[in-house]
């Protein structure tokens, strides 16, 4: 068996392992060889982004969603959150406030099936007039190609769709049957031929996952080339089907981030609200593992509370977009600097 340090710099020269090489750099506890996957990392992050780290405006859109992931707090079974949706006034008036303070992308995310494919370019169509200098993502879930090729060419740049699991399974354990694997997986392959900078992803720690789980996510990632991953840890909601499992790991989330680094250098890696939500300083800490993004809260207040994910999940301080100055001594305190700039991806294609 090859050791995990020579994987290491295997990983870092060719950027490939296979999927049991993968399964052993997850479940390597050797505290040497966590120490230099974060070193390493730290060192491919800076070298391909300096200390720079990006932010992007967050505008929570709506919860109201037609999907029932399991582990979701606003899948559509749960009738204890109370439901909204933002009208493109809102949602302009979050972009006004957004590009005031400084952000030069912004993410409109939410739940799925709340807007028509009609709606969702009439927002970008808006924002793209009134701020043509900034970044539209869009993460609103699964669409039809023809779908997303409108809201391509009404000017979004970036869409967000984490894959969830890349094991078939799995998956099927963590969705309804009438979910498909399948039509996820084309969603973003259709969004890559579109010319969206794609963004996939998993969470650490979900209900059922093994290790080896979490090394096809990563033989996943290798093979897909996104231009984003966003990882985070799983939370538990308590009004879900799954909401009596634990909490996955910040150690094995930023161990992620770390690998990822090493396979794609110029990957954006947000470290998550998730990973900020479970343990102190994780946005910090996860930036130190090789993330380079973070995405700070830009929805209105009153709403903020109601996109509640998972329990617990950070809505204030360092995460509220309006204290972005909190952010940015928090960053500096650990060497990095909050950047303004769009921020595009460095992976090519
Ligand atoms: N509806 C959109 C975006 C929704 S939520 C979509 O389908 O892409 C964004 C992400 O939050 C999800 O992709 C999921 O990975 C994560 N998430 C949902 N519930 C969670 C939980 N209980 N713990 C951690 N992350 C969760």
């Amino acid at each position: 068996m090859t050791s995990s340090m020579a994987l290491l710099d295997q990983l870092a020269c060719s950027h490939t392992l296979s999927l049991q090489e993968y399964a052993q750099l997850v479940q390597e506890d050797d505290p040497e060889f966590l120490d230099a996957l974060q070193r390493r990392a730290e060192a491919v992050r800076n070298k391909m982004y300096g200390n720079q780290v990006f932010i992007r405006g967050l505008v929570e859109v709506g919860n109201a969603c037609r999907r029932n992931c399991l582990y979701c707090g606003i899948r559509r079974e749960n009738r204890a959150v109370e439901r909204y949706v933002l009208s493109l006034g809102d949602v302009m008036a979050c972009c006004r406030e957004g590009y005031d303070l400084g952000f030069r992308t912004f993410v409109l995310q939410g739940g799925e099936g709340m807007f028509s494919s009609r709606q969702v370019v009439e927002m970008v169509q808006s924002i793209r007039r009134h701020y043509p200098d900034c970044a539209i993502t869009l993460s609103l879930g699964e669409y039809d190609r023809e779908d997303f090729c409108r809201m391509r060419e009404a000017g979004a740049d970036r869409y967000l769709l984490r894959h969830e699991t890349a094991n078939e399974a799995l998956y099927r354990r963590l969705h309804p049957a009438a979910m498909s694997f399948r039509h996820r997986m084309d969603n973003l392959r259709w969004l890559r031929e579109l010319g969206f900078q794609v963004g996939c992803g998993f969470m650490v720690g979900a209900p059922f996952q093994q290790p080896e789980h979490l090394a096809e996510d990563l033989k996943f990632v290798e093979i897909f080339r996104p231009h984003m991953c966003g990882v985070g840890p799983f939370l538990p909601q308590k009004d879900t089907p799954l909401g009596t499992h634990p909490p996955g790991s910040a150690a094995m989330t930023c161990r992620m981030y770390a690998l990822m680094r090493l396979m794609i250098p110029g990957l954006l890696i947000p470290a998550t609200t998730a990973l900020g939500s479970l343990v102190p300083g994780g946005r910090e800490t996860g930036i130190r593992w090789g993330a380079n993004v973070v995405m700070p809260n830009l929805s209105p207040l009153h709403q903020r509370k109601k996109y509640a994910l998972y329990d617990h999940k950070l809505a204030t301080g360092t995460e509220s977009a309006q204290n972005l100055q909190d952010l940015r001594a928090s960053m500096a305190a650990i060497g990095y600097e909050v950047t303004v700039a769009r921020g595009d991806s460095l992976v090519e294609g």
